[in-house]
């Protein structure tokens, strides 16, 4: 039975119990979310009918710093879901070495059935629904799964507009100056209680291909740890959006040879295996018009689950959840697996592909090229800067490669796999911070 993933996040963490000593009161916090915001925001459609889309926003530990993490929009969004993604978000950012915590957000909706203007409303109805809850000290929402830069624009529109009102009723019941939000400066700062925004309302250079572009730093380490060239590797990368399109450009800017790419349509995969490789900016140029990478020329249209299964090197699934199971690992050929997404094996495949001998580079490290930038972009905001985009990957490139430093130094040193290390690395971090703290 597939579990859901909060239960997956669970097990994980438990996994690594065993290597740390905490306290059985502070295991029991962080197995748990610290708040989960459930809300149901009505959307007047173009029709004039109203409906109800229900939310949520779940925080899981803010020990280390205000809460962030992205908001997905999809169909089979779930309260769970948003938790595990919060719990490892606060992982994540540890592993990266940000002061952030872990948090999460998530609305049940298909948004390709939505109009613009309804998607607008639908954004708009979330932000006032957690506004209680977010802040650029408090917790700071970014993009994830179907949500961009305009999503983020129109909920920091909603969130400022907000705050604005909040200041003026404020200012006519009690009566005196508040100096909180009165200049331009303390205006910009509001700005960063979002990440992932439009360059022009603040956000930063290279925040859109950060994920995938961290991702390939941290393939270059390991396999510079391994010590085998990248040349003639073969990837197959499942998802063409922001994280998996990125990464799959980059690799191949710098030498892989990607042989495979799909979207929820389906997968293609060259059809000279041996030779070929594909150019993922003429795929993408061919989704733009066609709807689908499905039917590229030059290649075959084979399944998704076949993707998983081909023979290559490296293997990067960068779509969604739970996609290599007990069902399918023993069938994975590739010696490398790049979570590029988050939460993609889940924990009784790990297994299996760990008795397999397959390195799997977990979440949590892989995709936190995301949440790095994000902070940047937070950084930047706060003290009013703007930042090269040169600067903002050098400065990316040296955390992926300390976190990856890190999370080898730990793996060698405890002998456990990469994804122990990583929970074994975080969880400390986390648990001495709120040792620190007042509970
Ligand atoms: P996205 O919406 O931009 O793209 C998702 C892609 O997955 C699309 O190409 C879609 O067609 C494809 N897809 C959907 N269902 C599929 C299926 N069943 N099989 C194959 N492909 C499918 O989302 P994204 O921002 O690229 O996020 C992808 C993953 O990366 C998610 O797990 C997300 O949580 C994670 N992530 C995103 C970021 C970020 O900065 N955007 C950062 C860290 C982690």
């Amino acid at each position: 039975m597939i579990k859901n993933p909060f239960q997956n996040a669970q097990e994980q963490l438990n996994k690594v119990s065993f290597f740390l000593e905490i306290k059985k009161e502070l295991f029991n916090i962080i197995r748990e979310p610290q708040r989960v915001l459930e809300v149901n925001i009505p959307v007047k459609m173009d029709n004039g009918e109203i409906k109800i889309f229900k939310g949520y926003r779940s925080q899981h530990n803010c020990a280390l710093g205000p809460f962030k993490g992205g908001i997905r929009f999809h169909p089979n969004v779930t309260k769970e879901e948003v938790m595990a993604l919060s719990m490892w978000m606060t992982w994540k950012c540890a592993v990266a070495g940000i002061p952030f915590g872990g948090g999460k957000g998530g609305i049940i909706v298909n948004p390709k059935e939505l109009s613009l203007g309804e998607l607008e409303r639908l954004s708009r109805g979330y932000v006032r629904a957690i506004v209680p809850i977010i802040g650029p000290e408090t917790d700071i929402p970014a993009p994830d799964v179907n949500t961009n830069s305009q999503v983020m624009a129109w909920m920091l529109d909603e969130y400022i507009k907000n705050q604005k009102s909040k200041i003026k009723n404020q200012k006519s019941k009690i009566k005196y100056q508040i100096s909180k939000f009165e200049n331009q400066d303390d205006e910009e700062k509001l700005k960063a209680a979002f990440t992932g925004k439009p360059l022009d309302l603040g956000g930063s250079l290279g925040r859109t291909e950060a994920t995938g572009r961290g991702g390939v730093y941290c393939l270059n380490e390991l396999i510079k740890h391994l010590n085998i060239s990248k040349n003639d590797l073969t990837i197959a990368v499942q998802g063409m959006g922001n994280v998996g399109y990125y990464f799959a450009q980059l690799a191949y800017e710098q030498g892989y040879r990607l042989v495979a790419l799909s979207d929820s349509k389906g997968a293609i995969v060259v059809e000279d295996e041996k030779m070929g490789q594909l150019n993922p900016k003429e795929v993408m140029e061919y989704k733009e018009r066609t709807g689908s990478v499905v039917g590229f020329p030059g290649t075959k249209n084979i399944s998704n689950e076949e993707l998983l299964e081909l023979n290559v090197e490296i293997l990067v699934p960068a779509a969604l959840e739970n996609v290599i199971t007990e069902i399918n690992a023993g069938k994975v050929k590739a010696f490398i697996i790049i979570e590029m997404a988050n939460g993609p094996v889940t924990p009784e495949a790990d297994e299996i592909l760990n008795k397999n001998g397959i390195i799997v580079v977990p979440d949590i490290l892989a995709n936190s090229g995301g949440v790095i930038v994000s902070y940047f972009e937070w950084e930047q905001n706060m003290k009013g800067e703007k930042w090269e985009e040169s600067i903002v990957n050098e400065r990316l490139k040296a955390r992926m490669i300390n976190a990856f430093g890190n999370l080898w130094k730990t793996k060698e040193e405890k002998k456990v796999n990469f994804r122990e290390a990583a929970y074994i690395f975080a969880v400390d971090k986390v648990v001495k911070a709120m040792l620190n703290s007042k509970l």
